[in-house]
């Protein structure tokens, strides 16, 4: 190799800044290049110019919060697919598999797509999402919106501060925290909806509740059934109001144990009054049997 510049042969592997122009954007990355060791310019082989298209794609998809090609090849890899068997369950061509992995940019709706189909957090926080769109707040959601943010913090401050620790419980736990909240203030805190199964009232989708937290790591089993929060519950999300809620459930639980809730919770009218896997009205709220 000759320096086009100064004739001189000897250059040195360097990683350099580079500024790339990316769908009318600069983008700033470092890839390596030969620098000759003469005159200071800059080459590169095939190789490397490749390379460069990839570091330059990737900046602009982390500047942009897009999935990188290292990442889309790793969902792919997760799902024990070829690029062939990934096109297909993407419904997309081969030839764009191929080069999302390697440096052509894919536009945020097909992003969103990958995410869907290969992300199991995102796809269950996307359901919930669409839930809360159909289920606009009314009297079997105390007329407030069915809230995440809220019920997951609900959720770490029970794990933390209450001696519910298991789904059973904490079930029951949420259930009494609502229904309390609206026979006095008439709205719910989480936006939940509460359902009669066999094992008394529960927010309606709790599985797919619970598994989310858990994969979110917000939530982590210790034994069998008991839950350890991964995050400190973060009480400024709370209106006074609420606050005290919490704290009288919380006293409810240090008095008389995670169980008086729970046989209580089949003693209520909410629970034998409504049909079985129906949403329970909060309406109920004002014959709670705790105050
Ligand atoms: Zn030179």
């Amino acid at each position: 190799m000759k320096c086009l510049h100064c004739d001189n042969c000897q250059f040195d592997k360097k990683r350099i800044r580079f500024p790339v122009e990316l769908k009318g954007e600069i983008v700033e990355v470092l890839s390596e290049a030969f620098v000759c060791s003469k005159c200071g310019e800059s080459q590169m082989n095939s190789e490397q110019m490749n390379q460069l298209r990839k570091v330059s794609a990737d900046g602009y998809r982390k500047k942009h919060g897009l999935l990188t090609s290292a990442e889309i090849s790793q969902y792919r890899k997760r799902l024990n697919m070829s690029q062939t068997q990934f096109a297909e369950y993407l419904n997309i061509g081969e030839a764009s598999i191929k080069r999302w992995e390697t440096c052509f940019i894919q536009d945020k709706s097909q992003d969103d797509h990958i995410r869907l189909k290969c992300d199991e957090v995102y796809a269950e926080l996307n359901a919930f999402e669409v839930h809360r769109k159909m289920n606009p707040p009314d009297i079997y959601s105390g007329y407030r919106p069915f809230n995440l943010e809220i019920i997951k913090n609900v959720v770490a401050f029970f794990v933390k501060h209450g001696k519910a620790k298991s789904k059973l419980y904490l079930n029951k736990t949420m259930f009494y925290l609502d229904f309390l909240h609206f026979k006095k203030y008439n709205k719910s805190i989480t936006g939940l909806k509460f359902v009669p199964i066999d094992l008394g009232p529960c927010p309606d989708g709790f599985q797919a509740l619970f598994s989310y937290l858990e994969k979110n790591d917000i939530l982590t089993k210790k034994g069998r059934h008991n839950f350890v929060s991964n995050i400190e519950p973060d009480l400024s999300l709370f209106d006074d109001q609420e606050k005290e809620t919490l704290a009288r459930i919380v006293h409810i639980l240090d008095k008389e144990g995670e169980q008086y809730l729970f046989n209580l919770s089949h003693e209520e009218i909410a629970f034998k009054d409504t049909e079985f896997a129906k949403p329970i009205s909060y309406e109920f709220a004002k014959y709670l049997l705790i105050a």
